[in-house]
C-alpha cells in the first residue's frame, strides 16, 4: 500500500450550501486550500475537518460520498459542539489569550470538556483512515490535542502540526488553566511549526517551565522522543494576485475607482472584524491626522473594509458599533459637500475587487495589535507589480518580520502612526519603489508552495533523523 498523507483541519476547505433540498459543493479558493492543495488532492491523500454546516445524520452518508470526490473526508459536528468547542475553547479562549488579549477570554470548564470530546472526535476520524507509514499534518489551534491523542494510538505515525495565529509568552499562556494538557498535546507532533522565531521561543519557554521535557537548541525530548519546533513563515499565493491585477475585469475596476477618486490618494486597510486588528486605534490615528493636518482634508480617503467575523459574539458586536460610531463620527466632522474621509464597508468582496483596491491604494495600512502572520500585507506587496505604493506594517504582525522594508510602527502608537502615514503620502516614487521591490522579491520567492513545501520536506527529515536514532 502506498503512504498518504492526512491533513487535518477544524474546517475543510469547502463552502457547503442547502438549496432546494440538495446540497452544492464548492470548493475554497482561499490561499492556504490552493498551497495545501498539492497535497490533499493527490493520490490517496486526503483533507479532514467539519464540512461547515450541520448535517442531520440520515444525510451524512450522502455528503460524505459527495465530498469523498474531492478527497475530503468530513468530521461532522453538532450546534452544540460548534458552540462549546469552537465558538467557546476556541474562540474565547485560545483566541484571545494567544493575541495577549486575555481580558476577553472565558475560561469556562464545559468549553474545556468539549474541546477535549471534539478533539477525541477527529482523533476517532484520522485513525479510521490512517495506514502504517502515513504522514498527517495536524492545523491550527481547535486541535492542539489532536498529535498527542493520535500518537496514544499509533506510536509511530509522523505527524506534523503548523500553528496559525502567534503563541504567547509563557506569562500570558500560564493563565490558561489546562495549560500542560495544551503544551502535552502538542508534543504529540514530530514537527511544530509557527509563523516567526519569537513564537517557538514563546513555546519552547512554556514548554520547559510546565513540563518535565528536556529542550536544547529548538529540540524538545519528551518522553523518550524528539519533537523539532521550527518557524515556517507562511506565504501567499503571489503569482495569482500578481497575475489577477492584469485581467481585464480588474483593469476596468482599478480605472473605475481611479476616476471616482479623481486625483485623491487612498489609504487602504482590509480586516475581519476583531479585536486584534487595532481597527479603532487606527480610525483614531487617521482622525488625528485631518485634526493636525488640515491640508489633507478632501485629498485622501480611508478605505476601509472589515469584513463580518463572529458578530452574534457579545464582544464583536460592540467592536462592530464602537466602529460605526467612529467612523460616523470622523466623517460627520470633516466631510465636505463632495469629499468623504471615510468609506468604510461592512461586508466581504470578491478577489477581483479586492485586486483592484490593492493596486488602487497609494498607500495601505496594516496595523493589528496582534497577528499571526497578516496576508493582507503581503497581497498589497504582491499586486504592486509596478512597485509603488507602501506599505505601514504594525511591529505585531508576524509579516513584519520579514517585510522590514515597510514602514514599521507601534499600533498603540496613534501618533507614530499617524506620522507614517504621513510619512507615507510623502515619500518619493523612486523610495517606493525601492522598498516594495525588495518586499515583492520577498513575497514571490517565499509563496505558499515553498511553505508547503519546506515544512513537508523537514517533517520528513525529522522522521528520518528519529528512526536513525532508534
Ligand atoms: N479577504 C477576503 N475577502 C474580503 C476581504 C479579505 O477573502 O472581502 C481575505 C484576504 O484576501 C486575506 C484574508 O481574507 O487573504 C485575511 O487574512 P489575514 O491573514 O490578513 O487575516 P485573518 O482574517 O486570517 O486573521
Amino acid at each position: 500500500m502506498v503512504n498518504k498523507t492526512i491533513i487535518v483541519s477544524n474546517r475543510l476547505p469547502v463552502k457547503i450550501v442547502e438549496s432546494n433540498g440538495e446540497y452544492l459543493l464548492s470548493p475554497s479558493e482561499g490561499g492556504l486550500a490552493t498551497g495545501l492543495g498539492s497535497v490533499y488532492k493527490k493520490g490517496d491523500n486526503i483533507w479532514m475537518g467539519w464540512p461547515g454546516i450541520d448535517v442531520p445524520e440520515e444525510r451524512q452518508q450522502e455528503v460524505t460520498e459527495k465530498l469523498a470526490e474531492l478527497n475530503l473526508i468530513p468530521v461532522f459536528l453538532s450546534p452544540e459542539e460548534i458552540n462549546l468547542y469552537y465558538e467557546g475553547f476556541s474562540n474565547e479562549v485560545l483566541w484571545p489569550v494567544f493575541h495577549y488579549m486575555v481580558t476577553y477570554a472565558n475560561f469556562e470548564q464545559t468549553y474545556w470538556d468539549f474541546y477535549q470530546i471534539v478533539n477525541q472526535k477527529f482523533k476517532h476520524t484520522v485513525i479510521e483512515h490512517l495506514n502504517e507509514g502515513d504522514t498527517v499534518w495536524v492545523h491550527d489551534y481547535q486541535l492542539l490535542l489532536l498529535p498527542g491523542l493520535i500518537r496514544e494510538e499509533q506510536s509511530h505515525v509522523t505527524i506534523g502540526f503548523f500553528q496559525h495565529i502567534p503563541f504567547p509568552s509563557y506569562e500570558i499562556f500560564r493563565l490558561i488553566p489546562w495549560r500542560e494538557d495544551l503544551v502535552e498535546g502538542m508534543f504529540g507532533a514530530d514537527l511544530l511549526g509557527f509563523h516567526t522565531f519569537d513564537d517557538v521561543r514563546h513555546f519552547l519557554s512554556a514548554a520547559s517551565r510546565l513540563t518535565n521535557a528536556k529542550i536544547s537548541d529548538n529540540v524538545v525530548t519528551f518522553k523518550e522522543r524528539q519533537i523539532v519546533v521550527e518557524s515556517f513563515p507562511m506565504g501567499i499565493d503571489e503569482a495569482k494576485f500578481e497575475s489577477l491585477v492584469t485581467e481585464q475585469a480588474v483593469v476596468e475596476q482599478i480605472a473605475s475607482l481611479k476616476e471616482t477618486m479623481q486625483d485623491r490618494k487612498i489609504v487602504l486597510t482590509i480586516d475581519r472584524l476583531d479585536y486584534s486588528k487595532g481597527i479603532l486605534q487606527r480610525l483614531q490615528a487617521y482622525e488625528l491626522l485631518l485634526q493636525k493636518h488640515p491640508e489633507y482634508i478632501d485629498d485622501l480617503s480611508l478605505y476601509m473594509i472589515v469584513v463580518p467575523s463572529r458578530d452574534t459574539v457579545p464582544q464583536y458586536k460592540e467592536l462592530r458599533d464602537q466602529i460605526d460610531q467612529l467612523v460616523g463620527n470622523i466623517n460627520a466632522t470633516y466631510r465636505t459637500l463632495n469629499w468623504l474621509p471615510v468609506h468604510y464597508f461592512y461586508r466581504s468582496f470578491p478577489i477581483e475587487f479586492l485586486s483592484a483596491l490593492y493596486a488602487t491604494a497609494d498607500v495601505c495600512l496594516v496595523t493589528p495589535m496582534r497577528d499571526g502572520m497578516n496576508l493582507v500585507s503581503k497581497e498589497y506587496v504582491a499586486t504592486r507589480i509596478d512597485n509603488t505604493g507602501v506599505l505601514i506594517l504594525s511591529e505585531m504582525a508576524g509579516a513584519s518580520k520579514e517585510l522590514n522594508d515597510a514602514l514599521i510602527v507601534n499600533p498603540n502608537n496613534i501618533g507614530d502612526v499617524m506620522r507614517a502615514i504621513v510619512q507615507a503620502l510623502n515619500m518619493p516614487v523612486e523610495e517606493q519603489i525601492t522598498r516594495m521591490s525588495v518586499m515583492r522579491g520577498i513575497v514571490k520567492k517565499f509563496d505558499i508552495h515553498l511553505w508547503v513545501k519546506n515544512f513537508m520536506d523537514k517533517l520528513e527529515e525529522v522522521k528520518q533523523l528519529q528512526e536513525s536514532l532508534l
